[in-house]
């Protein structure tokens, strides 16, 4: 027979399972604040700091981002749908919050200019819309016009950039608060110095045009985590921050700012522990075989929780200050770690699969570089089957 205070002690807790009862994902917001006051201290005092909190604070929660970025300096915000600026609205931030995806629809013009969100302007087309609700609503609306200068995404082109600027500039109902574009090469190393530095002319030959003729056009705005990061020449009055907040770099070869915190860590459980001889094939296909007597722990994270398949057999974890190998293809809800030589792991443990433990610590780019990808492809792809546990700690 069950015993009643057992069966209601399981009901009443399954409402509320523990968030470290599998895998999850802990946010560290100090990490987060750590890092912004890093790179404010980094850009010029008359430079502001826009974090970018867009694709849900690139997966750290965009609220938990929000807050903890304003905390350490940020004044705006960068979002990339009207959703994730109304989110962050509805959140309670005040700042400034810019929409760096286009808009195309009136309706989406509309519900931006009621939230106080601030559109990026590509074509005149868009524009004229924001002209009519201003003009009808009788507040003027702010946005921030964009300059394509060679990444060759959104942005009207540099060689028009004083002339829609200007035409802007008649219109009365709009303002433009700020004049932008976007570096494609950043974070490439070799093509840093010559490509960068192309699109740096473009936009101050526009800007200097747009001097030229008295034209106020606001916050001045160029540099990503990478132009940041590496020339304060690309900071003008704005930067626009993601990937470093999180204390996250785009790979192994510009580790040069050591001192940004990773704010994210990635841990989950072992559920079983086994014994097997040498020779045993481990896993769908049998891609692994023992090659000795070995232990394997069986953890609870698979795929469908964000972990790239093709790490299979290339991914490690750590517990207690040492590396354990995965061993075998990785499965939809669980992965296997030989921990033949750590006895002391056991049903139960908890493993770091990113972030620190001990003296070692696993980055996003060991994986991205494994995975054919980047950092931001990585931080993008945690599943909502991972609870998000948010902490404040200082370590
Ligand atoms: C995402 C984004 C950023 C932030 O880029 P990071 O490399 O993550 O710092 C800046 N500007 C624009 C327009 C973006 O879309």
């Amino acid at each position: 027979m069950v015993n009643s205070s057992f069966k209601n002690q399981i009901t009443s807790n399954l409402g509320s399972l523990h968030p470290r009862q599998r895998a999850w994902v802990e946010i560290n917001r100090s990490a987060i604040e750590f890092n912004t006051r890093v790179l404010h201290k980094l850009i010029a005092p008359t430079s502001q700091l826009m974090a970018v909190v867009k694709a849900d604070g690139y997966g750290h929660g965009a609220l938990n981002a929000a807050e903890s970025a304003q905390a350490g300096g940020a004044s705006s915000y960068g979002v990339a749908t009207l959703q994730e600026g109304v989110q962050l609205r509805q959140g309670g931030i005040q700042a400034p919050i810019l929409v760096l995806g286009n808009l195309i629809q009136s309706e989406e013009l509309r519900a931006c200019h009621h939230w106080r969100l601030m559109p990026t302007i590509s074509t005149i087309r868009e524009a004229l819309i924001c002209e009519t609700l201003g003009s009808g609503s009788g507040r003027i609306m702010p946005l921030h016009l964009k300059l394509d200068t060679g990444m060759t995404r959104l942005g009207v082109n540099w060689k028009e950039g004083s002339r829609i600027a200007k035409a802007l500039s008649e219109l009365k109902g709009i303002k433009i608060a700020g004049i932008y574009s976007h570096l494609a090469m950043a974070d490439v190393s070799n093509k840093v110095e010559t490509f960068t530095h192309l699109q740096k002319q473009r936009f101050l030959e526009v800007l200097n045009n747009l001097d030229n003729q008295n034209m106020n056009f606001g916050y001045r705005h160029l540099a990503n985590s990478a132009g940041t990061l590496h020339d304060s020449g690309l900071h003008f009055d704005m930067v626009r921050v993601g990937l470093a907040l999180y204390g996250q770099v785009p790979s192994s070869k510009l580790t040069s700012i050591t001192n940004l915190k990773p704010a994210l860590q990635l841990r989950a459980r072992v559920t079983l522990i086994r014994e097997v001889p040498s020779g045993v094939g481990v896993s769908y296909g049998h891609g692994h075989t023992t090659s000795i007597p070995s232990r394997l722990a069986v953890i609870s994270i698979g795929y469908a929780d964000g972990i790239p398949r093709v790490l299979s057999g290339q991914m490690q974890a750590l517990f207690k200050g040492q590396r354990l190998q995965q061993v075998g293809k990785i499965t939809m809800d669980q992965l296997i770690l030989d921990c033949t030589s750590v006895k002391s792991l056991t049903v139960g443990s908890i493993v770091t699969l990113l972030g620190k433990s001990g003296k070692h610590q696993i980055n996003t780019f060991d994986w991205s570089e494994k995975c054919n990808t980047i950092p931001w492809e990585i931080l993008c792809g945690f599943k909502h089957r991972l609870p998000r546990l948010v902490l404040n700690t200082n370590d």
